[in-house]
């Protein structure tokens, strides 16, 4: 039930968020590896989901991945390319990556930086050269993540709540 009329939002739906996707602190973006970073946006613990910024800022191959749920992607800056595909996504690219898919994340050597929005639903599994499990992601060790980084940055580890839903 709406309480006002002059509100759009129903009393119990969850807070939105409104960001700059692109952090003026850097200290905002969590190192992954070395050369790679996330930007965390929506933390979605209800869906499993999540949406962030990856940054890469290294070449060569950065993981090999399994989707067991689909993911959407944006290309904001730079380029990259799957292994197993033989398509380049550029600025400004989109990018749906089928559930079951497992591919090869390569940054060219000509590419100084590439920022790439996705939206991931699930996990990510990661596997090595024969589809061995090596380690896997979710909603929940992204947020673990970001709560380590932002204590140790001093913006605190309740700064990643902003994101979570
Ligand atoms: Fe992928």
């Amino acid at each position: 039930m709406y309480s006002n009329m002059n509100s759009s939002t129903h009393p119990m739906a969850a807070p939105e968020i409104a960001v700059p996707a692109l952090p003026e602190d850097e200290r905002v973006w969590v190192p992954q590896a070395q050369g790679v970073w996330f930007r965390p946006l929506m933390l979605n613990t209800m869906q499993g989901q999540w949406c962030n910024l990856l940054r890469v800022r290294r070449s060569g191959i950065l993981s090999r991945h399994l989707h067991p749920n689909p993911v959407h992607g944006y290309v904001i800056k730079g380029k990259w390319h799957y292994l197993e595909h033989d398509w380049v996504a550029e600025t400004g690219s989109y990018v749906f990556e089928p559930p079951g898919e497992i591919h090869t994340l390569v940054v060219p050597e000509d590419c100084e930086e590439m920022i790439t929005f996705f939206n991931i639903t699930g996990s990510m599994i990661y596997l090595d050269a024969e589809n061995r499990h090596t380690g896997y992601e979710d909603v929940f060790t992204k947020i673990d993540m970001c709560r380590a980084h932002y204590e140790t940055v001093g913006l605190g580890g309740e700064y990643v709540d902003q994101f979570v839903r």
